[in-house]
C-alpha cells in the first residue's frame, strides 16, 4: 500500500501528498466544503513555507529528495542535516519570512484602503467570496503559519531550529540539540495543558512537538557516534553480486548463504541494478526457477563512495526508501553497505567512544 501520492515535481523536488492528507481532505470536500476551501488555501501557503525552505537549503548543496504534506502541516526532507549553525539559521528562517512577507504584502494595502478593521475578531475567518475577503483570509492563515512557526522556540519547529542555531554558535551543535530539546519537550508539556482549555489542535502539536524533539536529540547523539566513521570503515568488502540472467531460484539458494538484503547485478564489471528481497516478493514463490533477475530488478541503483561519511550514506539509504547501496571507487565494486552495518557500527562507537 502506498503511504503518500505524487502531486508534481519542482525544482528538482517531488512534492507527496500522504495518504491521511488526501483522506482528511476527502472528507471534508464531502462533508463541508467551506472548510475545505480554508485547508486547501492553508496547505498551500504550507507548501510554500516548506519550498522556501527547501530552496535556502539547495543554495547550501543540501539536497531535497521530497516535500510531503501531512494533516499537521509539510516536511521537507533533506539529506543531510546542515552542520553550520548559520546554514541552518538561514534554512529555517527562510520557511516563517515568507509567509510573514506573504501577510505585509496584503496588510500594507489592507491598511491605506483604511479596512484594517476587518481583521477582527482575529479567530473569526469569515467567509465571504469577495476578493477583500479572501486576501483577509489568506493574510491571517500567513500570519498564523509565519508567527506561530518562528515564535515558539520548540524543536523540531523553525524557532526551535533558530533557537538551536544560535545556541550552536557558542556551545557546539551536539550540547545546543541537548538543550533547545529539553526546552522543547517542557513546551510541548505546557502546550498540551493549554490545550485542555483552549484548543485541541494545540495538544496535537504538543504531541508533535515532543516525539520531533527526541527524534533530534536521537539523531545528533548518532550523528556524534558516527563523526569520522567512513563507509569504508562499516562496508562489507565481500559483495555478493548476480548476473543479469540468474533465476530467482538460485538467487534463492544465493540469499541462504551469503544473508545480505541486497544484490548488485553485474555486466561487464559494472552494477547494471540492484535486486533487493522485497524485489523478489513481486514474484509468486512457484514461479521462481522461470524469472530472471533482470526482470524485477531495481534499474535506478543509489551508489556511494568508500570515502563518504557512513552517516550521510544512511540519511541517503532512509530519503531513498533502500536498504543497501553497492560501494564504487574509481568505476569498480569494492563493496556494499547495509543499513544494519551502519547500526553496528553506532553500537561499537557507542562502547569505544564511551
Ligand atoms: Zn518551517
Amino acid at each position: 500500500m502506498r503511504e503518500a501520492f505524487r502531486l508534481c515535481t519542482i525544482f528538482g523536488i517531488k512534492v507527496e501528498l500522504h495518504i491521511s492528507f488526501l483522506l482528511l481532505m476527502l472528507f471534508f470536500a464531502i462533508l463541508n466544503p467551506r472548510v475545505f476551501f480554508y485547508l486547501l488555501l492553508l496547505f498551500f501557503f504550507v507548501f510554500l513555507h516548506e519550498l522556501s525552505h527547501s530552496i535556502v537549503a539547495m543554495r547550501y548543496d543540501v539536497k531535497i529528495d521530497k516535500i510531503t504534506l501531512w494533516p499537521i502541516g509539510g516536511v521537507a526532507s533533506m539529506e543531510r542535516i546542515p552542520k553550520d549553525p548559520s546554514q541552518e539559521f538561514k534554512i529555517a528562517l527562510a520557511g516563517p519570512s515568507l509567509n510573514l512577507l506573504v501577510a505585509l504584502a496584503i496588510l500594507i494595502p489592507l491598511w491605506l484602503a483604511g479596512g484594517l478593521s476587518r481583521l477582527f475578531p482575529f479567530s473569526q475567518m469569515a467567509f465571504a467570496p469577495d476578493p477583500v475577503s479572501i486576501a483577509v483570509i489568506i493574510l491571517k492563515v500567513n500570519l498564523l503559519l509565519g508567527a506561530f512557526n518562528l515564535f515558539v522556540p520548540a524543536l523540531p519547529m523553525d524557532g526551535g531550529r533558530i533557537f538551536r542555531a544560535l545556541l550552536a554558535m557558542r556551545i557546539g551543535f551536539s550540547r545546543a540539540t541537548d538543550v533547545a530539546a529539553w526546552v522543547a519537550k517542557g513546551i510541548a508539556v505546557l502546550m498540551f495543558l493549554a490545550g485542555f482549555y483552549f484548543n485541541i489542535i494545540l495538544m496535537l502539536i504538543s504531541v508533535f512537538i515532543y516525539l520531533g524533539a527526541t527524534q533530534e536529540s536521537q539523531a545528533t547523539l548518532v550523528s556524534g557516534l558516527l563523526s569520522g566513521v567512513k563507509v569504508r570503515d562499516a562496508m562489507n568488502p565481500q559483495a555478493v553480486t548476480v548476473s543479469r540472467d540468474t533465476s530467482l531460484e538460485e538467487l534463492r539458494a544465493l540469499v541462504l548463504k551469503a544473508k545480505h538484503t541486497g544484490y548488485p547485478v553485474m555486466e561487464g564489471g559494472v552494477p547494471v541494478g540492484i535486486i533487493y528481497l522485497s524485489d523478489m516478493e513481486k514474484v509468486q514463490r512457484g514461479e521462481w526457477p522461470l524469472w530472471k533477475v533482470e526482470r524485477v530488478m531495481s534499474r535506478n541503483v543509489p551508489v556511494c563512495s568508500p570515502e563518504e561519511e557512513a552517516l550521510e550514506v544512511l540519511l541517503r539509504m532512509h530519503s531513498r526508501g533502500v536498504g543497501l547501496m553497492p560501494v564504487m571507487e574509481g568505476g569498480q565494486l569494492v563493496g556494499v553497505i547495509s543499513h544494519t552495518d551502519i547500526y553496528r557500527m553506532i553500537e561499537i562507537m557507542r562502547y569505544l567512544k564511551g
